[in-house]
């Protein structure tokens, strides 16, 4: 157990506010109470803090991102804020941002500099590489508002008042300040599929796939789907810290290190934080927050307790929802979350030699892709719709090694996937009985980029959507607590009615990715969170 000397169970400790959870958020959103002369307690049922955001050392010597392992979302204001370098947090640079595996040992390799990256393209499309840097130029320009509109509160949309509707312009004025030609391209771009947005700027099918590839993987939507895609592919770029469509750059340590260093900055600040402590009920009276009562039957005092657990966890399990709002409880069950990832690692001997890389293993050291093309992306989400795994499954790779060798003994790497799609909710059968044939895929499919993979493999590990909604209390599995969707965003994140980071009860409040802007290690849920509270 993490910490605190200053803290005493059996309902003697009182604190201003108590955080439900130590993921990122629950972090972030301590750090800044705690800054701002808080008495703050942290509490996570894992033995270590970071949720989705850890490092852990699943064989001896080689250690893992186990779910999250890109760290460029991350919001610099939050960096900044809780001096998190100060802290030990370390972000190496990665380039390229994408090499996507193709067939007969080709690939497309988008670096961070533009020139470069036109210069790939032509060996596909001359007229895609002459599109880039506009398509770039324009996209960047609208991806900026979505990025000042995560660190707004949304409006109380559904019951606009006064305040809601005063709110409401001060929400969407970075929109309004794009001027009118751009305010409807957005408002024409929004619902959109991103296959359909991409195909008005590029035309080989290599280059959209290769782009498209990173709006759906935190949905559970294929690439030719509307709701959600072309929103995805945005909102991706708003958080992205690189000026692209995909974030880039990994944690020294891998992505615990992150989670220790918002701990460790949470704690120089005064912030207690207990792991191992799994709260079992959130108290309240007369509609009021009182504490919460722990798993072992201890209890903390508050009149403000802050959930980072996700809605479901929060709002079914830890409050019983026959005491609340009828309307609310049937809203917190309407959640989609409907997880099709699943994650698989391995430790290696040696790198793999991947077909047409040649030695040139820079090249792999960014996100590698086998998403080829949107047909191949989008059939592989055909399937999971109906229950099906995919078999050809689109993997998005990171060989952390080439980047950080302290993560595996000298001269082995590790190599991290996140599959999809793999549904949580299965037609036939269970995900027992799928482990052997989905481990077996996952090792198929790089085989076919990566001939000699198998000889390579010292130890593997599948973690199914199940065992990630088991293991890391991710509802079905879900990366971002709940479908990023048009009709889960903003002010209708996580519910409508509900997104201004308050609960039904006085003194509740939420920060996970849950709430807006949504998912990914951004930390800016937690700040947004914090400040309601200080602001209440
Ligand atoms: C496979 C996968 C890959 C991903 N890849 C990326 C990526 O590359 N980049 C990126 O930015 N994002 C990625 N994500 C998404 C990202 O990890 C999440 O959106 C983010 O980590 C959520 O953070 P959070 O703090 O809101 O919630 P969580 O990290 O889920 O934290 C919630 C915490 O609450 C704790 N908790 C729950 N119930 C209780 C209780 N009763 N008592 C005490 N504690 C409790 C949990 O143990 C957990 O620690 C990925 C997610 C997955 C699953």
């Amino acid at each position: 157990m993490e910490n605190s000397t200053s803290v005493q169970k059996n309902g003697t400790s009182e604190f201003d506010v108590i955080v439900v959870g130590g993921g990122h958020n629950g972090l972030v959103a301590a750090g800044y109470l705690a800054k701002a002369g808080r008495k703050v307690l942290v509490l996570e049922k894992r033995p270590i803090v970071g949720g989705a955001a850890v490092t852990e050392e699943f064989f001896p010597g080689f250690k893992f991102s186990s779910l999250a392992d890109g760290s460029g979302s991350l919001s610099p204001k939050v960096a900044s804020d809780l001096k998190l370098s100060e802290h030990g947090l370390q972000i190496l640079p990665a380039d390229p941002l994408i090499v996507s595996l193709l067939d007969d040992g080709k690939n497309l390799t988008l670096w961070h500099d533009t020139d470069r990256t036109v210069q790939e393209i032509a060996k596909f499309s001359a007229a895609d590489a002459q599109t880039y840097p506009r398509f770039i130029e324009r996209m960047e320009k609208i991806s900026r508002i979505v990025a000042e509109m995560n660190y707004l509160v949304p409006p109380d949309v559904p019951d606009l008042g006064f305040t809601d509707l005063t709110n409401f312009t001060g929400f969407i004025s970075p929109v309004r300040n794009l001027g009118w030609r751009h305010i409807s391209q957005v408002v024409r771009l929004l619902p959109m599929s991103v296959a359909d947005l991409l195909s008005e700027w590029f035309e080989s099918e290599y280059v959209i796939g290769a782009i498209a590839a990173s709006a759906i993987l935190n949905t559970s939507f294929g690439p030719q789907e509307i709701n959600s895609t072309a929103y995805a592919f945005l909102q991706n770029w708003s958080l992205s810290n690189n000026g692209l469509f995909r974030s880039s750059g990994q944690v020294k340590g891998g992505m615990g290190a992150l989670t220790q260093a918002l701990a460790d900055a949470a704690r120089s600040m005064g912030a207690s934080i207990l792991t191992e402590t799994e709260v079992s009920t959130i108290d309240y009276q007369d509609g009021k927050v009182t504490g919460v009562t722990l798993a072992d039957g201890d209890r903390y005092l508050s009149k403000n307790v802050v959930s980072a657990a996700d809605m479901r966890t929060t709002f079914l399990k830890l409050i019983d929802p026959y005491y609340l709002d009828a309307k609310f409880v049937e809203s917190v069950r309407k959640i989609i979350y409907r997880g099709t990832s699943a994650r698989m690692h391995f430790a290696l001997d040696r790198l793999p030699t991947f077909s047409g890389i040649d030695g040139d293993s820079q090249r792999l050291s960014g996100h590698v892709q086998i998403a080829p093309t949107i047909e191949y992306l989008q059939k592989a989400s055909d399937a999971a719709k109906f229950g099906n795994h995919s078999k050809q499954p689109y993997l998005d790779i990171q060989i952390p090694t080439l980047t950080d060798s302290s993560l595996a003994p000298a001269g082995k790497h590790i190599l991290s996937a996140t599959v999809k799609y793999m549904p949580y909710t299965l037609r036939e059968g269970n995900w027992e009985e799928l482990r052997e044939t989905i481990g077996g895929l996952v090792v198929d499919t790089l085989s076919a980029y990566a001939p000699d993979f198998k000889e390579c493999i010292l130890h593997e590990k599948l973690m199914t959507p199940l065992e990630i909604e088991q293991g890391y209390t991710l509802p079905e599995g879900s990366p971002v607590h709940g479908d990023m969707a048009l009709n889960q965003f903003m002010w209708m994140r996580p519910i409508p009615g509900y997104a201004q980071y308050r609960g039904p009860i006085d003194g509740l409040y939420m920060c996970s990715a849950a709430t807006h802007p949504g998912g990914g290690v951004t930390g800016i849920n937690g700040k947004n969170a914090a400040q309601q509270v200080l602001s209440d």
